[in-house]
């Protein structure tokens, strides 16, 4: 056998591509979750994120109201 047998590679390779799966929301899911290795994981951006840790809840409720100040602040 030799690398001439080979089929060439005519397709790109296909890219993971995973939004965040919330209705309306452009953001990239960079938060996946599975509740097991056989189900198809699920994809979030971090607000949308469902299974963030109470810690994490209160960085992006401080993170939006910073944003809030901004915005009242122009
Ligand atoms: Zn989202």
């Amino acid at each position: 056998m030799s690398d001439i047998d080979r089929a060439a590679l005519t397709n790109a390779a296909l890219m993971y591509v995973h939004y965040c799966e919330r209705e309306g929301c452009q953001g990239w899911g960079s938060w996946g979750n599975t509740p097991s290795p056989a189900v198809a994981t699920r994809w979030w951006c971090f607000e949308h994120f469902p299974h963030k840790s109470n810690e994490q809840e209160q960085a992006l409720k401080r993170k939006l109201e910073a944003a809030e100040r901004g915005d009242m602040a122009q």
